[in-house]
């Protein structure tokens, strides 16, 4: 049965206010999510939606189903798709929206704004030749990376609901079809203001600078040169977010300049994953043929990303041409100080050190290349240190590993702060529990194949608290062996 709008809209506490609309219709096209012949609810994220001010218990599961999948919309929302374009792999494409509608932006009961999209509602203008549609698996990984990521304290787009379709979208098979619910700050990307650039000109990217300031960086507009001002927040949010990235072996996958957020939070989970052995070349995404995106380039493509950001705002920074460029390639120069700074205050707090002194990036950079000429778990290997004992397993007797670890209790006793707090602090910034592909792979599995949640369901419980070491999700800590490796993970599609 169908449940009437207001049933859908009632009782769950929206409160939508919705600025993008009120943005020059150039940005965006007014269109309704498609509606899916099916609809059930498999994910509700019940915390999130606490802390959005939504009452989830409101609703029954029909009409939970029946709101997240666009079937019934909520009285305020203005649904939209948004325009945006972006550098893919180094080239530029027009893209927008494809497969995804914006509701609305709900404000929550202390004021914060957050757009609420649905994810594979249906074509759009901007489909090309998609289907507008998702396959559940993927809407699933991205519910649970998006999820632990936000465990880790790291800034991202989150995901409040997971509707199956009840119809099947044709990939490499057919795949059960899905609807994710996406919670973000805004969905105003780099490729948005390259849209704006290359198809309003600078007055449409004056009216999105204009916005994304009200929006993200109100402080901004006090600034002397507010542009400049965003430009160097955005570098700012970018370095610190993907050092935080490198701290935890996170790799994105797809940073093109479309899935780079003005934000500075972490979106779109397609092909990433988290390295297990420590090697700084590691590429999942099974698009990436040149690792253009792998785990240490991240800092060397969002910087690109981020002189693509810039040229956008060229007339913005100043009248005369030479003026702007000097003063964009200066901002855009500071972005690996900026970065490199993020990941050793990252890396001091990953080995207990409270104190800084010169030789601390030797010391780290000794211990990385023993793990990546070792190929150790990278996860494991930093929360074995966070230990009153030094680490036993075998790899740890290893004589460059033994010499290293002296030297770093001589460090350690350099500074004025005991062992305890050192070890405590290692403990806050050294997770135990990450999503590990291969066990993300089985809980999509048994989700998607057989239709039993009982998986993810652990694992999200287990990574909700990724620095507890809790005896009851210890086997979340092994790595994977030889046969269950993931070498490949694809995008979300
Ligand atoms: P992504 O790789 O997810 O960042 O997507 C890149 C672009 O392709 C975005 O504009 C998406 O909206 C679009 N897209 C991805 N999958 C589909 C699909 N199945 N149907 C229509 N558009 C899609
Ligand atoms: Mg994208």
């Amino acid at each position: 049965m169908k449940p009437s709008l207001k049933q859908a809209g009632d009782g769950v506490g929206w409160r939508f206010d919705n600025s993008y609309v009120r943005l020059p219709e150039s940005l965006y096209a007014q269109l309704n999510p498609v509606p899916v012949r099916m609809p059930r609810l498999v994910m509700l994220n019940h915390a999130l939606a606490e802390s959005l001010g939504l009452n989830s218990s409101a609703l029954s599961e029909t009409e939970a189903a029946f709101l997240f999948s666009g079937n019934v919309l909520p009285d305020a929302a203005e649904p939209i798709a948004q325009a945006y374009a972006g550098h893919q792999f180094g080239n530029f494409t027009m893209l927008g929206d494809g497969r995804a509608i914006l509701l609305g932006e709900h404000l929550t009961p202390a004021g914060e704004r957050f757009d609420i999209q649905l994810k594979g509602s249906g074509q759009t203008l901007f489909s090309r030749r998609g289907d507008g549609r998702a396959a559940l698996a993927p809407m699933l990984r991205e519910y649970i990376i998006s999820e632990a990521m936000y465990a880790l304290n790291i800034p991202t787009t989150r995901s409040l609901a997971v509707v199956t379709t009840g119809e099947s979208v044709m990939r490499d098979t057919p795949l059960p079809g899905a609807i994710l619910t996406r919670v973000a700050a805004s969905h105003i990307r780099v490729g948005t203001f390259e849209y704006a650039a290359k198809m309003v000109g600078i007055e449409g990217v004056k009216t999105l600078a204009d916005y994304a300031i009200q929006r993200h960086y109100p402080a901004l507009h006090e600034a002397e040169n507010p542009y400049l001002a965003l430009l160097n927040k955005v570098i700012e949010r970018q370095a610190s977010l993907v050092a935080k990235w490198l701290l935890v072996g996170f790799i994105h996958g797809v940073m093109n300049t479309d899935n780079m957020t003005i934000s500075g939070e972490t979106i779109d989970y397609g092909p990433c994953a988290f390295m297990d052995a420590y090697d700084t070349n590691t590429v999942f995404s099974s698009i990436d043929h040149h690792g253009r995106y792998s785990y240490n380039n991240q800092p060397h493509a969002a910087q690109w990303n981020l002189a693509r950001f810039a040229e956008t705002l060229l007339p913005l920074l100043d009248p005369v041409q030479e003026k702007a460029v000097a003063l964009a390639e200066e901002a855009i120069h500071c972005f690996p100080a900026i970065f490199q700074s993020q990941l050793m205050g990252g890396m001091r707090k990953k080995l207990g050190l409270f104190t800084e002194e010169a030789e601390d990036i030797q010391l780290i950079e000794t211990l990385l290349a023993w793990m990546q000429q070792q190929h150790v778990d990278y996860t494991n290997s930093f929360r074995a240190l966070a230990s009153e004992y030094p680490p036993t397993d075998a790899e740890f007797l290893d004589e460059a590993f033994v010499e290293w670890h002296a030297q770093w209790q001589v460090r350690l006793s350099r500074q004025p702060q005991s062992k305890d707090s050192s070890f405590r602090l290692m403990q806050a910034n050294n997770p135990a529990i990450l999503p590990r592909n291969h066990r993300v792979e089985e809980a999509l599995a048994a989700a998607s194949e057989r239709d039993d949640y009982s998986l993810m369901q652990r694992l999200l419980a287990a990574l909700a608290n990724p620095y507890a070491d809790v005896p009851e999700y210890r086997d979340y800590r092994t790595p994977p062996a030889p046969s269950e490796r993931v070498y490949q993970t694809f995008c979300g599609t």
